[in-house]
């Protein structure tokens, strides 16, 4: 490829709503257009990367046996009623309407296409196991699209549904699976782990998210390097490990008169910002357990009117967490509620909750500025208590590291994490709810259990670049650099000799099948030198008169601090 005819657009500074790093450098390297929140143009750079992602997933799932067909973006709305996710989705789901008014939603996932396809075509046991998935669009209208790709309205997605005649073998296609992404994410280069995550609302069997560590991520995890124990913080199974830790007891709080008490009553109590109270509100309740301990329950609600921080929410979560608290679960929010947690795990609710309540909180300008007559209600359950709240929780790894773990073989650690892939196995969810059955040997129907894969395409680009940059750009992981090499003469117009040596390398090197740019643009030394540091091009040849004369190019990989004087046939060294 020859830089001229290809296309590359770079900017000096990035745009004022780019908040994290790989934001800031895709938008400056040119991966990436805004057209509006949360929705991106992918510019030829940026493309090539996604294309390399796709090929690696699609390398891998082949591998593991399932099988590519492509579902459509745009999505009867029948379907999405036949699962309840038609009005479960709330918001978050784009829904239209044709020029007969009839509804239809774009993807933010494909069960209910995918359980329909596998009802029809799937109808006896000698059929079973199958894994269908497509790398396609998706929409979710995300309440806060930020940083980019990693949090945008429309994404690349691949998705992958498995079908089986029962759990057991069910179990081994999310085996499967989970090699697939350890496969997937290892060969991209990425630092990552798995981690169990919460089953939440979609109450499945078993679900492992995959996140790359990054500060910047959104995600928090435990872990103990000393076992293989990993989980997502919002795992209920893991909040009572933390909280084993927790100050034994706790003086009992001037708890607030049921049904009398203002969310600034409550803030009080806990201490808390006014403001991050009302956006993230808690309740919490003492009950005996059978063998009469106490146990201190939190339940952390989202007031989906409130603009409300993820972060923000998650830090006093901890916050709860070291003073002691479990955290309700899925299953206990909704019995509690009655209305099942939009968001797979326990802190948060999509819908306004409407708990009942013998006063009426009518006006949200009760408490904070700007938002108006929420219908939040709620009850005076011993709303709230005394806790010893640190400040500010600057560190999340200083609050629980050093903790012993779970298992009793090692201490726990806390890292960031970007979720970039989630496998699920989800059981009869689906097609219970759409009645997909297979024949069994005796001719009787059962119901398929199915599990479902993700992984986040568009979003592994933003996760890569948070893992591998420095204070010049990009360093790409070779196996998702737009290009593997470039050839930077010094010269190609001026001098034949340079332009002579370059073409030939560039030609060798792509007869070698090496991915290969050369830049023929006739830019200064300097000014080419920083584009391909800012795109991230894991390895540079620079061809110059100077160097030729001792028959040598330089060889010069994104991370060494100098050049190397190499023969040109020693170059190719360097790539393997
Ligand atoms: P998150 O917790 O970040 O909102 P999710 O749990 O809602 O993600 P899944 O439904 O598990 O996401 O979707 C599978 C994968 O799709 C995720 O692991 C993630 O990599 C990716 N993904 C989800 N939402 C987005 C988004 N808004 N922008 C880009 N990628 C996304
Ligand atoms: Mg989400
Ligand atoms: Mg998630
Ligand atoms: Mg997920």
């Amino acid at each position: 490829m020859k830089a001229s005819q290809f296309f590359i657009s770079t900017l000096k500074e990035a745009p004022a709503d780019a908040e994290i790093v790989s934001h800031k450098l895709m938008m400056r390297a040119g991966f990436i257009k805004r057209l509006g929140a949360g929705i991106y143009s992918y510019m030829p750079m940026g493309l090539r990367v996604i294309r390399k992602v796709e090929n690696i997933i699609r390398e891998e799932m082949n591998r593991a046996g399932a099988i590519e067909l492509l579902m459509p973006v745009v999505q009867p709305a029948e379907l999405w009623q036949e699962t309840g996710r038609w009005d479960k989705m709330g918001p978050e789901l784009l829904r239209v309407k044709d020029r007969h008014e009839r509804d239809f939603a774009i993807q933010p996932t494909s069960e209910e296409v995918v359980t329909d396809i596998a009802r029809q075509e799937l109808r006896s046991y000698r059929q079973l196991p199958k894994n269908f998935y497509h790398i396609q669009t998706k929409f979710r209208d995300e309440r806060r699209p930020r940083f980019g790709v990693m949090r945008g309205r429309e994404f690349t997605m691949k998705d992958a549904y498995s079908f089986d005649r029962d759990f057991e073998s069910a179990h081994k296609s999310y085996d499967a699976m989970y090699a697939a992404y350890v496969r997937i994410f290892e060969r991209m280069g990425l630092r990552f782990r798995a981690v169990a995550a919460d089953t939440g609302a979609i109450g499945g069997q078993a679900s492992h998210e995959f996140q790359v560590i990054a500060d910047t991520g959104e995600d928090a995890i435990i872990y103990c390097e000393q076992s293989d124990y990993a989980a997502n913080i919002e795992l209920a199974e893991a909040v009572p490990l933390i909280a084993q830790r927790a100050a034994p007891s706790l003086p009992l709080a001037k708890t607030p008169t049921p049904g009398k008490s203002t969310c600034r009553d409550v803030a009080d109590l806990l201490q808390l910002p006014l403001a991050r109270t009302v956006k993230s509100l808690v309740l919490a309740s003492d009950e005996k357990n059978e063998a009469g301990d106490v146990v201190k329950t939190i339940v952390w609600l989202l007031l989906v009117r409130g603009d409300h921080d993820l972060n923000e929410v998650k830090t006093g979560k901890l916050e709860g967490l070291k003073a002691g608290f479990r955290f309700a679960t899925g299953a206990e929010i909704e019995d509690h509620f009655g209305c099942k947690p939009g968001y797979l795990g326990p802190i948060g609710l999509k819908k306004p909750v409407k708990i009942v309540a013998d006063r009426t909180v009518a006006n949200m300008s009760d408490f904070v500025c700007g938002a108006n007559d929420a219908d939040f209600h709620y009850t005076g359950v011993n709303w709230g208590r005394d806790l010893p709240l640190p400040d500010v929780v600057a560190d999340i790894r200083n609050v629980v590291a050093g903790d012993p773990s779970p298992d009793g073989k090692g201490v726990l650690a806390i890292q960031r994490g970007i979720e970039v892939g989630h496998v699920f196995l989800l059981g009869t969810r689906y097609s219970k709810d759409m009645n997909a059955t297979y024949l069994d040997e005796a001719g009787k129907p059962q119901l398929m259990v199915m599990g479902c894969y993700g992984i986040g395409v568009t979003r592994i680009l933003g996760a890569a670049i948070e893992q591998n940059h420095d204070e010049r750009g990009i360093v790409w992981p070779a196996a998702i650099a737009p290009f593997t090499v470039v050839v930077c003469p010094i010269g190609y117009d001026r001098s034949a000799d340079v332009k002579a040596a370059a073409d030939r390398l560039h030609e060798q090197l792509a007869e070698a099948g090496i991915d290969t740019v050369l830049d023929d643009r006739g830019e200064r030394p300097g000014a080419m030198f920083a584009d391909w540091e800012l795109i991230g091009v894991p390895h540079r040849v620079v061809i110059s008169d100077r160097g030729l004369k001792d028959g040598k190019v330089e060889y010069q990989g994104r991370r060494d601090a100098e050049a190397t004087p190499v023969a040109e046939a020693e170059v190719f060294g360097f790539l393997r």
